[in-house]
């Protein structure tokens, strides 16, 4: 029997898995995709790694991930905002603005990608305590353990951590079943970006900044609403990334054309030179069944208000949700998976002086 099952190998799977093990508990981590990271995901290309999920971190505000970033001696470099902006209204006028807004407080983004973070929390575990390919479907208690089923095998512990976003959780069969409350509770949890979408479109050269731009741009008429440069320091290419303004459904209506209206927009926006980038990647994580569900397709005004939960007798402390939506402290955001990591792990008693951050 281990002491400790992490179901999720996420930010905050990997985080609380590397702190168990560097305590001595004796843990496992199953994780359902065949790779790590979660909702971290990098696209790899001879200049480096660019984010496909999550880019930016403000260690100012946030001091697990600044305690990480310089416990592995990741370097971190500000989001490209110098030069003008460009805004498309919705009856498809464009007008150029002097200066970018700016992102208050600055925005940084990791040399290496944020999967950074998920090379140096993995290279602290063992070949044995990561599973890859390996979705949890049921979770059934016992006097003094948990115990965990996937299609094929079967694990116990001492306890469960369900790093994973609430509404993923809620999927998972329960016996005995969780009460009714919980279960909807669970499920009114909204995943945050989960139902959105990123293109990113690499290049020769970072044209737009001979030009006076710096590569932001905001639309109301899309596919894309939000555009920012993407470039890597010191690359013999450039970038563009912008987060789609079109819904799940129109995206997957026009999923045939989606690549072509990208690039008209880009040419639109940043000029001819932008119509035919070198590589053009389109991420949709709604159609993605490891981190979206359907009532995940509904456009988010604003950041939810996420806390904590603790779950009733039986289930107790046997079981605890670990994943970023599970903390008020930057829920749903990196820190937010440090958070929860943090959280869990202090709730099963493992001790602090083994933490990472
Ligand atoms: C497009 C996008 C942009 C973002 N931008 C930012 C940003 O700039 N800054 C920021 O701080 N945050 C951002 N976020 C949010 C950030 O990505 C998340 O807060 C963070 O990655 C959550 O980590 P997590 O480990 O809690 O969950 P996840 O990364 O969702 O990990 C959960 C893991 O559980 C696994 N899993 C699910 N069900 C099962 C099962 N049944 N069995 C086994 N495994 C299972 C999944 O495969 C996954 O690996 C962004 C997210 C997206 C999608």
């Amino acid at each position: 029997m281990h002491d400790l099952i992490i179901i999720g190998g996420g930010l905050a799977g990997l985080a609380l898995a590397a702190n168990a093990a560097r305590a001595g508990a004796d843990i496992i981590l199953l994780e359902a995709r065949d790779r790590l990271g979660g909702r971290v995901l990098t696209h790899q290309t001879g200049a480096g790694r660019y984010d496909l999920g999550p880019a930016w971190i403000w260690p100012g505000m946030q001091p697990r991930l600044r305690a990480l970033v310089a416990q592995a001696g990741l370097h971190t470099y500000p989001q490209h905002e110098a030069g003008g902006l460009m805004f498309e209204d919705a009856s498809g006028a464009i007008q150029r603005f002097a200066r970018s807004f700016g992102q208050e407080p600055p925005s940084l983004r990791i040399t290496g990608g944020i999967s950074a973070l998920i090379d140096v929390l993995s290279a602290g575990l063992t070949a044995d305590q990561i599973k890859l390919s390996m979705p949890v479907e049921r979770l059934s208690l016992a006097a003094d353990h948990v115990r965990v089923r996937t299609e094929s095998s079967e694990f116990t512990a001492r306890h469960v951590a369900l790093a994973m976003p609430p509404r993923l959780a809620a999927a998972l069969t329960f016996e005995p079943a969780l009460p009714r409350a919980l279960q909807a509770h669970l499920q009114s949890v909204p995943t945050w970006m989960a139902g959105q979408a990123k293109a990113l479109a690499i290049y020769r050269t970072g044209f737009w900044r001979d030009i006076g731009l710096s590569g932001s741009a905001m639309s109301q008429i899309g596919p894309l609403g939000e555009i920012h440069d993407a470039s890597l320091p010191g690359a013999d290419e450039a970038a563009l990334f912008g987060f789609f303004a079109w819904s799940p459904a129109q995206r997957a209506a026009q999923q045939d054309m989606l690549a072509d209206a990208v690039c008209a927009q880009l040419a639109r926006l940043f000029g001819p030179s932008a119509a035919l980038p070198e590589a053009l990647v389109i991420r949709d994580w709604a159609t993605d069944h490891w981190t979206s569900t359907s009532l995940d397709h509904a456009p988010l005004r604003e950041h939810p208000t996420y806390r904590p939960l603790d779950w009733p007798r039986p289930w107790g402390d046997r079981v605890l949700l670990a994943g970023s939506e599970s903390t008020a402290d930057f829920g749903g955001y990196l820190e937010g998976a440090l958070a929860a990591a943090t959280a869990v792990a202090e709730k099963i008693s493992i001790n602090r002086e083994f933490s990472l951050f």
